[in-house]
């Protein structure tokens, strides 16, 4: 069991806790990453923008308002004064952004500012989080859009044993529009994994190894991703979102912890990590 433990896994944010710790990984922080320092800076941020209530003006408004509350949506890129351009906050669960399906981005919108613009945005906020993949509705924009991407650094955080399990490589920036997502064959593997929307907490998700997503580029040209491993499930994570699902609907239950336990022993009768 011990060993199945140090294969506690996340798949989203690499915090600056695990940043700091680069250099000892025997580390608790880094093994069980702790979000607090991360959620400390995004309050810091919420507040900044707060302070300049812009509004947003886009066409996306669905059950919930975007010019109220809604920072999320706010303020694209909207001058902090000193040049730092103010990014969507990540929208956190329980907006009904989040639980409803997306829309297809509709062809004469490929290519136009405000679509350009949301995906820049989403690429600016994944990394900014940090985290390696973002889906439009996590930014308060009904569409399907998905941005993600692994990087060496980012892996070099996490333990070697842990990433050789996960099958987790590094891969160039993937911006995907109305992808549909296949499985390959029933492979299934089960990690814990962890949600920008869904801060502090993990739960292992059954997800399949292999996955094969055909979509749109942003400059509109089909395209085809044949993922395994790490990306495949960065994926399926990322498509759920666009069909108005969290992984909390898909995790086994029993698992759900704050990131602090991450380590800790599952729970009698749960799946044992790992490939099956
Ligand atoms: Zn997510």
């Amino acid at each position: 069991m011990e060993s199945i433990h140090r294969f506690s896994h996340r798949i989203l944010p690499l915090t600056f806790s695990e940043k700091c710790f680069k250099n000892s990984k025997t580390n608790r922080f880094l093994r069980n990453p702790v979000l607090g320092i991360h959620e400390n800076r995004e309050q810091t941020f919420k507040s900044r923008v707060s302070e300049l209530k812009p509004a947003f003006n886009g066409n996306f408004i669905t059950r919930k308002s975007y010019t109220s509350s809604s920072r999320a949506r706010a303020g694209w890129l909207l001058g902090l004064g000193d040049k730092k351009p103010i990014l969507p906050e990540i929208v956190k669960a329980g907006d009904p952004v989040l639980h409803e399906p997306a829309r297809d981005v509709s062809i004469d919108e490929i290519g136009s500012e405000k679509i350009e613009k949301i995906i820049d945005d989403m690429i600016k906020v994944m990394r900014n989080a940090p985290g390696v993949g973002l889906a439009a509705p996590q930014i308060g924009i009904p569409l399907k859009i998905i941005v993600l991407e692994d990087t060496k650094e980012y892996i070099g955080y996490a333990l070697k044993e842990e990433t050789k399990a996960q099958d987790r490589r590094p891969f160039d920036l993937l911006v995907i529009l109305n992808p549909k997502l296949k499985k390959k064959n029933n492979k299934t593997a089960f990690f814990f994994e962890g949600c920008l929307s869904v801060g502090g907490f993990r739960a292992v998700v059954e997800r399949y190894l292999e996955v094969e997503v055909t979509g749109l580029g942003r400059d509109g040209r089909p395209i085809k991703v044949d993922a395994s491993g790490w990306q495949a499930r960065i994926l399926q994570h990322e498509c759920d979102h666009l069909d108005g699902t969290i992984y909390v609907d898909k995790m086994v239950p029993r698992t759900f912890r704050i990131v602090e336990n991450l380590d800790l022993p599952l729970p009698t009768g749960c799946p044992k990590i790992g490939v099956h």
